[in-house]
């Protein structure tokens, strides 16, 4: 049966985490120092279990590698794909993700391509989004002296904002900003700079700065330029297309209905509420739900008044 594949997930403590996820989404959190819901992941790490249906209970990681047909019969060895939504009530560390060659060679796993669409930002927030070093040898200098201020780019950002992070791009999440991050299924991060804070225990975190170095790549990073369609009740835009993920935004005030244009997708519901009509069948919607739209599912329709971020390969 064609069916939609609601998912429970994993949340993640973190030193820079607060409590946002619970106060603006609702979810049970651990801690006041929650910092990442890993919402739709078959990664190893955290992965999501289908809390619905004929799947009920299976994991992601799972579903991927016995119901192939669920999924396209991908060539994707890994479900490729990572939604999660953060809540940086302090700073990120200053981080790079290497490409898929060099953590494939070091990590033995996927490189990191990742994008943010901003849900709420204080007046104010920033993040690091790019350098100011013109080569390898500057790069090296500016970081080995910890000039922070010249080497690193700041941007403002607001609610609504979105950026897309390929691999190699310096970049943090500033105090006070929550995102939906859509990216590549890794768990490989090299910190660059920590702000020199202790965890829980009076530790600083590692650095990896050789493993940075080798992975930065240099020239300011091109971010997307999102392009928006109105289709009758539905607000369409586009934020990024790229060889990683396409990801999209919707943005219903009343109905419409949709047809099937990738193998399966992923949808975040971020606000509002509504429902998903598929093969006969009503589903409730609520911001915060998370669901997979799997390949036997050809059309669906959708009402109500809500906004969500989709993605597919
Ligand atoms: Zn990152």
């Amino acid at each position: 049966m064609a069916e939609p594949l609601f998912l429970e997930s994993q949340m993640h403590e973190k030193i820079w985490g607060g409590t946002k996820l619970r106060d603006e989404f609702g979810y049970a959190i651990p801690s006041s120092h929650t910092g990442e819901y890993w919402a739709i992941s078959a990664h190893p790490n955290g992965v999501s279990r289908v809390k619905n249906g004929q799947y009920k209970g299976m994991p992601l990681d799972l579903l991927y590698k016995e119901h192939q047909e669920l999924f396209g019969n991908p060539s994707d060895e890994v479900f490729p794909l990572l939604t999660k939504i953060l809540d940086a009530n302090d700073w990120l560390s200053v981080q790079v993700h290497p490409d898929d060659a060099y953590a494939m060679a070091h990590e033995g796993e996927l490189g990191k391509t990742e994008c943010w669409y901003v849900i709420s930002a204080e007046p104010d927030a920033e993040i690091i989004y790019g350098h100011n070093a013109s080569s390898k040898e500057e790069l090296a200098k500016l970081i080995e002296a910890g000039q922070w201020d010249d080497l690193l780019t700041k941007v403002k950002v607001k609610a609504g904002d979105f950026f897309y992070v390929p691999s190699g791009t310096m970049h943090a999440i500033g105090k006070g900003i929550v995102v939906l991050e859509t990216q590549q299924s890794s768990d490989t991060t090299y910190r660059v700079y920590d702000f020199d804070r202790p965890d829980q225990n009076g530790h600083l975190r590692d650095l990896h700065l050789k493993q940075s170095i080798d992975v930065l790549t240099i020239g300011k990073p091109q971010n997307s330029t999102p392009d928006t369609v109105i289709i009758d009740d539905l607000c369409l835009t586009a934020l990024v297309s790229t060889s990683f993920f396409t990801v999209y935004k919707w943005q219903l005030k009343g109905e419409a209905s949709f047809k099937k244009t990738a193998p399966y997708s992923l949808v975040s519901i971020l606000s509002g509420e509504g429902k998903l009509d598929v093969a006969g069948k009503s589903y409730p919607l609520q911001k915060g739900e998370h669901f997979i739209l799997p390949a036997d599912v050809e059309s669906w329709h959708l009402s109500g008044e809500l906004e969500a971020i989709v993605s597919h390969v």
